[in-house]
């Protein structure tokens, strides 16, 4: 039986972020995917890197992944590109919020600026200046194609490192722990042991220990997503995130005018559907919009539905023509995403060699990368 000191199961952003710093170590790691090619999360995103959207020990590990994602793009182009991100705020609590985790930020020397409405309008004419009030600004941080990323990241760590091997097609059905490691297998009776093995599944919540996850207080959400056919006369580098982001992302919840933060009339249908609109515009021009959240337990994923529901994404065709001028409504495609969170930041469960941690929620490709490599330095001891 081939033997391992490390086996991933899911080879997500935080699989393949594990396996990096795993084979970084000097340490033999066997990647196992069930697809083809991973087409959960990881590549149905907007591919914002965005550490200034999280707080407590999730900011460090953006602000980490910040690091990894640049060292690595100079080895090796995993589309990492640096055009800064942009919170627009609509309105007076928005902006109250947006100098508050200014403040904040520059307290612990994290780079950022506030525009005034006419500077934001000045990098930004294509923003509708009735929804602007001003912008709070972090120049450093950057974006990924979530199309490509994740399939470069393997290319470079199989690549780069000869101790990785990397398997798709490979379901894996069954662990168990054993007295030296644990032993996996795959339908076909095919066993691998290793001395760990690490469990990235994501929202796959069937093929491996069905009974823990649904007991695990896991929910799935379900994203809806757009992207408009290519605009070349649009201009919208970086990761553009609006005043319903500001009134939902966790950095801003811990400002202290947060608890006081009403919500317009004019807002309560779209945080219904838990919508906030980000803008994210791709190398060929188009730009890729969305989000809404819809929930349902672990055990209940299919309750989601596998269908777009068509009055949400009119909902956010609506409010992102309240925020920029040019054709939202022209769409190529939109899609729906799904990833696993929990209330406990992320569900990490250990059964004795065997270790499980997912439910990354929707903060993954921002704090992946920095996250394994502390996870991996108590692993590998
Ligand atoms: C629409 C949307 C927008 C988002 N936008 C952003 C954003 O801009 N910025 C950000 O930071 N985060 C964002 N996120 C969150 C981010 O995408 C996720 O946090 C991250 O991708 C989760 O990675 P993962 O590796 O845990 O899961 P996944 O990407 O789902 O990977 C899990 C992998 O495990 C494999 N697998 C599962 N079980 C098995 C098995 N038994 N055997 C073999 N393989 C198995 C699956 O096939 C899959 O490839 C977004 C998410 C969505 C859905």
């Amino acid at each position: 039986m081939a033997s391992f000191d490390f086996i991933i199961i899911g080879s997500g952003a935080l699989g393949t972020f594990h396996a990096l710093h795993a084979a970084r170590a000097g340490k033999r790691v066997l990647i196992l995917e069930k697809d083809n090619r991973p087409v959960g999360a990881t590549v149905r995103n907007f591919g914002q890197v965005v550490p200034s959207g999280l707080s407590g020990r999730w900011y460090h590990y953006g602000r980490r992944s910040l690091e990894l994602y640049r060292e690595i793009q100079q080895e090796y182009d995993i589309t990492v590109r640096q055009n800064g991100s942009v919170y627009i705020a609509s309105d007076a609590d928005e902006w109250q919020l947006a100098n508050e985790l200014y403040d904040q930020r520059r307290a612990d020397d994290y780079p950022c600026e506030l525009w005034s409405k006419a500077q934001t309008l000045a990098k930004y004419p294509v923003l509708q200046p009735d929804y602007v009030q001003g912008a709070l600004v972090f120049p450093e941080e950057v974006s990924v194609e979530p199309a490509l990323m994740i399939h470069r990241l393997i290319t470079y760590v199989t690549t780069k490192f000869p101790n990785v091997t990397y398997r798709n097609n490979t379901a894996v059905i069954g662990c168990e722990s054993t007295s030296s490691g644990a032993t996996v297998w795959l339908a076909n009776g095919e066993r691998f042991q290793a001395h760990k093995v690490l469990i990235c599944n994501g929202s796959e919540f069937r093929l491996l220990y069905p009974e823990l996850f649904a007991q695990s207080g896991l929910v799935v959400s379900k994203l809806q997503m757009m992207q408009t056919i290519p605009l070349p006369e649009v201009a919208l580098p970086g990761n553009i995130l609006t005043g319903l982001t500001i009134r939902r992302y966790e950095s801003f919840a811990d400002c202290p005018s947060f608890a006081n933060l009403q919500t317009p009339e004019h807002l309560a249908e779209l945080k219904k559907w838990g919508i906030h609109i980000l803008f994210k515009q791709a190398p060929d021009g188009s730009i890729i919009l969305g989000d809404s959240h819809e929930y349902a337990t672990a055990a209940q994923t299919d309750d989601l539905g596998f269908d777009i529901n068509e009055y949400i994404n009119q909902l956010m065709i609506q409010e992102a023509s309240r925020i920029v001028t040019f054709p939202v409504y022209r769409i190529q495609r939109t899609w729906a995403g799904f990833y696993a969170q929990t209330p406990q930041e992320i569900f990490e469960a250990d059964l004795e060699n065997i270790h499980i941690i997912t439910g990354i929620g929707g903060k993954g490709m921002t704090s992946s990368a920095g996250f394994s490599e502390e996870k991996m330095s108590f692993l590998v001891e």
